[in-house]
Order: C-alpha cells, then structure tokens, then sequence
C-alpha cells in the first residue's frame, strides 16, 4: 500500500494565473478598429458598427475560440484511395473547420460586397476579416481566394452567368461533388510551379487547346491551397504565351477533372488549412481573359488576396497585443501588475501604437476597394496594395514575438494562443508576392503611372501642420520619390517610408493626440526608423492612453 501524500504536499494553490481572455466583445474592445470603420466606411458605416458588433460578440465567445483551437490540433489529411485502390483526391478535415467556414460564408467574408454592393462594403467586410483573423487563420485561405476571384469571373458572361450564384451563396457545402449539385463554392488559385513562385513566366505547364475556348492542361503546381475548392484560377503556357484558366475540380459531364494531388505540405503553421502539391493530366480547362494576358487577368486577383493579407496580419497583430495588454493586466512580479512596471508599459504601448497603426493603414487600403471610390482612389490603391502588405506583414512576425514574451513561459507553450499566432504570421508576408516582390511592384506602380504619387501626395496632405515629426518626414520622402530614377537596391526602405507615411497621416488626423504623437516620435522623428526592439518609445509618451486603448476586456 502506498503511503498518504503529506497535506503540505498533497496539492498547491494555484495563484498569478491569467484568466483565459475570452467571451469578450473583440469590437466593441477595439476603439482603434471601430472608429477606423465609421471614418472608412462610408455612408454604410453606421449600420456596418451595428453589425459588426454582433460579430465582434460572436468572435470573441469562448465556443468560437475554441473552434479556432480545434481546427488547428487536428490538421487536415489526404485520401488518396479508397479500400478498393480507386483515386478519390480527398482532403478531410475537422469538423471545427468546416464550422468555420460555414461561418465565414454565412457572413459574406468570402463574396458579401460583390454580392450585395453598396457605399463602405469592403470595409465593412474588412473589418470583420481582421477580427476574424484573431480567432483562425487558415480558414481565410479559401475565403480569401474567393473574394478574390470575382472580378476576374465577372469580365467572363459565360463564367459568371454559371459560377456567380453559386460564389454568391451563404451556404458551405463541403461535398465532393460536381459544382451544380451544391449549395455554395469556394475558389483557389494555382500560380506556382517547382522553379519560382515569383517569376511565373517561368511556368513550364502547358495548355492545349481543344477548341470553343477550351484546353488541355498538362503540368503542375507546387503550392496548390485548399485543394478542395470547387474551382481554380491557374497560369498555363498556351500557343501565344502565358495565359489564365478556368479549372473546375469536376468536368461538366460529372467526372473527377484531371487533378491528382500529390501530397500536403508539411507547414510551420497554419495547421488547419490544406495545401498541396498537384498535377494536371490533361484537366479540362477554359480561357479567361485573352491568350497571352495570363498575368495581368489573374493578377486581379491577387491585388484582392494582398490585400487580405494587409488585413489579416493586422488582425494577427490586434489579437497578439491584446494577449500581451490582457495578460499584463492580470500578472504581478516583484510585488506589482505587469501592467504597472514603467519598462513593460513602454513594450506594451509600443505593441499597441503597432496595432492601431496596422489596423488604420489596412482599413485605409480597404476603403480605396470600394466601388465608388473613383480614380484617384484606383491610383493609391495601385501604389499602397503592395506597400502595407509589405510593411504590415513585415511587423507581425516582431510582433508577435515580443507579445509572447510578455506571457513569457506561458507565452511558448501551445496552450496558449501565442505559439499558433507567432508561427502563422510569415505566411502573408511570403504568399502572394513576398517582400522584396512587392517593393519590386511599388516601383513599377510608380514607374508606369507618376500620378500614383499625386494621389500618395493627396492622401498625407490633411495631416500636414499638426506635428513637425510628420511633416518633415513627408516633405524628405516626397522629395525622394521625385528624384529621377528609383533604386532597386533601396526600394525596402522607400517601401517601408511610403507606408510609415500614411500611417502616421492617419494617426496624425484621426487618433488621439498620444497616439498619434507616439507614433511620430518614435517611428516618423530623426532617422530611417529601423524597426528594432519594441520598448523604446521616450518618456514623454501617454503611456496610459496608448495601454487603456488597446485593453482588450
Ligand atoms: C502556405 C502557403 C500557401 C500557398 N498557397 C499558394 C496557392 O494557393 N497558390 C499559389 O499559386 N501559390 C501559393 N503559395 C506560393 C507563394 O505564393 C510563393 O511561395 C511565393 O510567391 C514565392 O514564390 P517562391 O516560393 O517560388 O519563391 P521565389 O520566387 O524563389 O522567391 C524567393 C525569394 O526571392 C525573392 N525574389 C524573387 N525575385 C526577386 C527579385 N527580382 N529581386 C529580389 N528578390 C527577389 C522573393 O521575394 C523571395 O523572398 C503558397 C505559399 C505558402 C507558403
């Protein structure tokens, strides 16, 4: 028989623990991300406030987080074969997933503004990306390439006369079947080969045509995303040069089409979405736009997924800092609340100004997609797409880590939700351009039309004369974007300054005064900013304003 446990150590008192930060209003607990969406949103903005604060109280259950959680515990898995050695080309995935993506059809994340237009869609839309973007990720992927591809399927009448129903639709209808017998669609995009993602000229999978607009595809991709959509945008060398397809996951006579996965990548992090590797034995295909024009017909589409990549970073960034502001709240060391010690309120605050300022610059970005927003808005969107993608995905990563040492050990471990956010924030920076690609296409913007400065110029004029920090700053990188000839080689730093810019004309114009002088100060004042460690904004800094702000419940 074993011996009693003694009482002193038979159990200990558990104490200093944070509370889970959940069952909050992920809205409601956002002013920055609110006050963004009524000076974003248009004439739609008030309803839109109404709407996503319902959202915002669903997101932040206790159920959708854990939804979140389970999705990504249990990956996703390939069928290949059935018992009989029969291809099925299947990927299963948890329950929780498809809950998910249920949910983000219901609520017009994946088509909403295309499907119901009107003033402050997008944004409306966008804001609800960005918190979503706090509960799971990986779901995004689909829902993203989704919204995407619509206005490439509109400029095709047969295609949308077909297919815009059925992206339209609320429902989630995960059955492997040919797309006339569901309820609702999802799409993807398949871009990358084996020799380069970036260059896709290089593409070696060819398309042979069969006639009425229809071809053969031959090849394969290398990064193939939820494989499980009903249809594709694919790259294909035709006759006369690269072009765009149409590539649905079933023939039109109910047939399997000829895409055989190969195997699902094996990623850092998110977990619970799947991608593949693929290839095409003669698929059935159609030509979308012209033979020759693949790059520019699907490029469309990826303005449209960079874009959420802006807004899901700067989701990621919002749901890392208010772990960090919550947990410092709750945990005491050396006889005081995180909260309280003056050199962990400089980290947080600091996260904080990084938050807001990626939340402003996304919903921003946003509002230059929404359909009345006329040509100069076309213009900034041309030069700032590319920019806050890079800056925004560029800084979660830093983020993210800085806000899992605020949790320190608890920070690292997989039950908290740190470990998922940190190993999912490169994503959006490497898919759909990496970095340097689209520092690349921020100089070709500026290169094929100098008006995009014009409307740049435009958009930080307002905030001219509040703050000095701001104004020399934006008189230095005019001034250097006039000069003659752009360097390549510098374009991350040119890059970097454009959307450091209109971040700070944002917070100049918009947030409260601490914040935007904050913001100045440390990011906009004196040299380059290097993007260093966080916690070294001057003392003069609204500590408290910036923290209380950012306090998630
Ligand atoms: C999880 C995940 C899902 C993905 N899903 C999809 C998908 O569904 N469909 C799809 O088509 N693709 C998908 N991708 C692929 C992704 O878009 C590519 O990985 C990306 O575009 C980069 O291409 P690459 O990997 O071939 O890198 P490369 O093209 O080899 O580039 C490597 C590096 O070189 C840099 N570089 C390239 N050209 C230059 C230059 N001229 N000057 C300076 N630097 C340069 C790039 O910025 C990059 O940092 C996915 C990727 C990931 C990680």
């Amino acid at each position: 028989m074993k011996p009693p446990l003694l009482p002193e150590f038979a159990t200990h008192e558990v104490v200093n623990q944070v509370p889970r930060l959940e069952n909050y209003n992920l809205y409601a607990a956002d002013p920055a991300l609110r006050e963004a969406v009524a000076r974003e949103g248009a004439e739609g903005a008030g309803e839109a406030d109404a709407w996503l604060l319902a959202r915002g109280a669903e997101l932040g259950s206790a159920g959708m987080i854990a939804l979140g959680e389970a999705a990504n515990q249990v990956p996703p898995t390939l069928k290949l074969f059935d018992g009989g050695g029969r291809r099925r080309d299947e990927v299963e995935f948890h329950p929780a997933y498809h809950d998910l993506m249920a949910y983000l059809k219901r609520h017009g994340a994946s088509a909403g503004p295309w499907a119901e237009p009107g003033p402050g869609a997008h944004v409306r839309r966008a804001a609800f990306v960005l918190m979503y973007a706090q509960i799971e990720a990986g779901t995004m992927c689909p829902t993203t390439m989704t919204y995407a591809v619509v206005p490439s399927i509109m400029r095709d009448a047969p295609l949308a006369a077909e297919w815009l129903p059925r992206i339209f639709s609320r429902d989630y209808d995960p059955r492997f079947l040919p797309a006339a017998q569901k309820r609702g669609v999802t799409l993807g995009m398949g871009m990358t080969e084996k020799q380069g993602g970036s260059d896709v000229r290089a593409n070696t999978t060819r398309a042979e045509p069969v006639g009425n607009r229809q071809y053969r595809i031959v090849g394969h991709k290398w990064f193939f995303s939820a494989p499980m959509c009903d249809a594709f945008l694919i790259l294909a060398q035709a006759p006369a040069g690269l072009s765009c397809f149409f590539l649905p996951r079933f023939t039109p006579d109910g047939e399997i089409n000829g895409i055989r996965i190969q195997r699902l990548k094996d990623k850092l992090g998110d977990k619970s979405n799947a991608s593949s590797e693929v290839e095409f034995c003669g698929a059935q295909a159609w030509l979308v736009g012209d033979q020759g024009r693949g790059i520019p017909t699907i490029l469309e589409m990826g303005t449209y997924c960079r874009l959420d990549c802006a807004l899901g970073t700067a989701g990621l960034i919002r749901g890392a800092v208010a772990q960090a502001v919550h947990h410092a709240h709750h945990r005491a060391a050396f006889g005081r609340q995180l909260s309280e010690q003056p050199l962990m309120r400089n980290v947080l605050a600091d996260l904080a100004l990084e938050a807001e300022a990626a939340a402003a610059l996304a919903l921003r970005l946003a509002r230059a997609f929404d359909g009345d927003a006329g040509e100069e808005a076309s213009l900034l969107r041309r030069i700032l797409t590319p920019a806050a993608k890079y800056w925004i995905c560029k800084r979660g990563p830093a983020v993210a880590a800085e806000a899992m040492e605020v949790l320190g050990g608890n920070g690292y471990v997989e039950e908290g939700p740190l470990a998922r956010i940190y190993r999912q924030m490169p994503l959006n920076s490497i898919w759909e351009g990496s970095g340097n690609v689209m520092c690349l296409d921020v100089l070709r913007a500026i290169g094929r039309d100098s008006r995009c400065l014009e409307a740049l110029a435009a958009e930080l004029a307002p905030a001219r004369g509040r703050n000095a920090a701001f104004d020399a700053f934006a008189a230095r990188l005019q001034d250097d974007l006039a000069q003659p000839a752009l360097a390549e080689g510098e374009s991350r730093r040119l890059t970097q300054r454009i959307a450091l810019a209109v971040q700070g004309a944002l917070l100049v114009r918009f947030a409260p005064a601490g914040v935007a002088q904050a913001f100045c100060a440390s990011r906009l004042a004196g040299a380059d900013f290097a993007g260093g460690a966080f916690g070294n904004l001057p003392g003069s800094v609204d500590f408290s304003t910036i923290i209380e702000r950012a306090r998630p419940a």
